[in-house]
Order: C-alpha cells, then sequence, then structure tokens
C-alpha cells in the first residue's frame, strides 16, 4: 500500500556517523536499556489523538455528498450530489474553503455534479474510479480540477493521513467490466477506534469480489457506515453486513422515481439491528467521533 502525507512531512537532513558518535551512541543506548530495566507500569506507546473527528452527510436530495473533516480541520468529501447550488450552500455554510482530499465515488451525475462547484475549494488530490464520465457534467469537472490545480489520482488503495485520521481508499476490484456503479470507489476512515465505510452505488458483483478479497478495509465493527446506492435492492446483502457489521446507517436519499430506500434494504437493517437515519427526512446527518470509539450523533431536522 502507498502512503502519502497530504502535507508532507519535512526531511531529516543526512548525517554521517563518526566514532566518537558511536561511542556516545552506545553510553546512551546502555543507559536506556538499564532504565527499562526499572520500569514496572508498562506505558501505552501509541497515545490516542485529541479531538473529534466530524462525519457529515449533506442533504442533497437524491444523491450522495460526505463532508469529512479531521480534528486539525483537513477535509475529505466524497461525492458532491447533483446540484452546484446546493454544494454552493453548504460550502457557505459548513465553510469548504480548502479540500485536501476529494474522492468521485463514479462519475453518475448524482454523484459528481456538485463536485463542479466543490472544486473551487481547491481539492489538492483528487481520486475517482479510472473510468472517464461520457457526459458533460463530467467533462465539467475535469477542466474545474485542472483550473483549481488538482492531483488526479485513480484508485489504487492508496492510504492518506488527513491530520490525524487515516484515509483508505478501497479499489474497485478487476473484472467488473464498464458499469459506474460496480466500479464505484470504497473509502474507509478511522480515527484511533471510530471508523466509517462508504462505498459509492457499488453492486452485488463489487461487494462480493471484495468480500472474496478479504479486504481489511471492509472489516467491522464499523460506527458509522452508508447505504449502498441509497438503500436500493441491488446494495447491501447479508453476506456484506455480516462482515462490515455497520451500528449505524445513513440512507443519503431524497425524492426519487426509483423507489429508493427500497423495503428490501430497510428490512435488511432491521435484521441486524442497525440504526437508520435518512437525510430526506432527518436533513444533514453528522456524526461526531473520538478515537476512543465513542460518538454523537446530530440531525438537521
Ligand atoms: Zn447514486
Amino acid at each position: 500500500m502507498k502512503k502519502r502525507q497530504l502535507s508532507p512531512a519535512r526531511r531529516q537532513p543526512e548525517r554521517r556517523t563518526s566514532g566518537a558518535d558511536l561511542l556516545a551512541l552506545l553510553v546512551v543506548g546502555l543507559t536506556v536499556a538499564l532504565a527499562a530495566c526499572n520500569i514496572t507500569a508498562p506505558s501505552d506507546p501509541t497515545p490516542e489523538p485529541a479531538g473529534t473527528l466530524t462525519v457529515r452527510f449533506l442533504d442533497v436530495g437524491q444523491g450522495d455528498a460526505i463532508l469529512i473533516r479531521s480534528p486539525e480541520g483537513k477535509t475529505l468529501l466524497v461525492d458532491g450530489g447533483r446540484s452546484t447550488t446546493r454544494m454552493a450552500e453548504h460550502m457557505q455554510k459548513y465553510s469548504i474553503d480548502k479540500i485536501d482530499l476529494m474522492v468521485a465515488t463514479h462519475a453518475d451525475a448524482d454523484h459528481i455534479a456538485g463536485l463542479v462547484e466543490a472544486a473551487k475549494a481547491k481539492p489538492t488530490y483528487f481520486i475517482n474510479n479510472g473510468l472517464a464520465g461520457t457526459t458533460q457534467t463530467w467533462d465539467r469537472l475535469v477542466t474545474a480540477l485542472k483550473d483549481a490545480g488538482s492531483t488526479f489520482q485513480k484508485a489504487n488503495n492508496q492510504v492518506f493521513n488527513l491530520g490525524s485520521a487515516r484515509v483508505s481508499i478501497i479499489a474497485p476490484p478487476a473484472g467488473m467490466g464498464g458499469d459506474q456503479n460496480e466500479n464505484s470507489v470504497g473509502v474507509r476512515v478511522d480515527f484511533g477506534k471510530f471508523h466509517a465505510l462508504m462505498t459509492g452505488d457499488a453492486e452485488k458483483p463489487e461487494t462480493t469480489a471484495w468480500l472474496s478479497q478479504n479486504r481489511p478495509e471492509i472489516e467491522g465493527p464499523i460506527q458509522v457506515y452508508k447505504s449502498i446506492h441509497h438503500g436500493a435492492a441491488n446494495g447491501d446483502h447479508q453476506a456484506w453486513l455480516t462482515r462490515v457489521r455497520p451500528q449505524n446507517v445513513v440512507i443519503s436519499v431524497g425524492s426519487n422515481t426509483y423507489g429508493h430506500p427500497t423495503q428490501t434494504a430497510l428490512d435488511l437493517y432491521a435484521a441486524n439491528g442497525v440504526n437508520i437515519y435518512r437525510t430526506d427526512e432527518l436533513g444533514t446527518v453528522t456524526f461526531t467521533g473520538k478515537a476512543d470509539g465513542t460518538y454523537k450523533v446530530n440531525t438537521e431536522r
């Protein structure tokens, strides 16, 4: 896996080690070793990061847009909904003036149209599934991102540091053909013991392939989970939820003619004891998580 720093770490100057330095190192090493013998109470080697991670499912009507902020104010936007006007309102309301990482899970309009507006926040990195869209909306997005100076990357299981949170990109498995939904990019965010997972509109063939790959990124429990494909019947299924073990599911949905969310999906979540939040009923849904795994939920309505 490749790991990238959104803010690159400063490189230490190279230094040669002399004989005198080696002697000094030996003395220091011996002192540390002796001191270690006296330690009785084990200390936690990696203290949990402070602050909270915010995962906000923006109410964009029928579509997806998830805004994630690290305690340090680093920003990840996963999809942007279908409306530039709606996205402009959210950008103002939540002060989105810089995006560090933007992910388009796939190139359908209900996921990328709002990203054209969000490109004004000059994303440092833009990640997509590698399948170019065939619409004017897609062309507009590419132009906006080029103007913003964004670095384009195809989803390749990259890992990013978003401040003290970690973002894992889950690349579509090979052999999914040319369908946009079945080539959805997955995103997992880990902040200590607080975990979020979203996989766009991935349909059963894609999630089944991820299951057979035994990917660590899909292992639950997951506190914050996005319903696949707005609660369509071809999205979430039992074998997948058994692995993911979501505690809360957010269905990002608006008025639509597809029958989203389906009773099949709602029954599946209920049978698995998952708390259900719908953006069409509750507006924007926000989770605020701490590194110890505890969290709070707020809804707009
Ligand atoms: Zn969709």
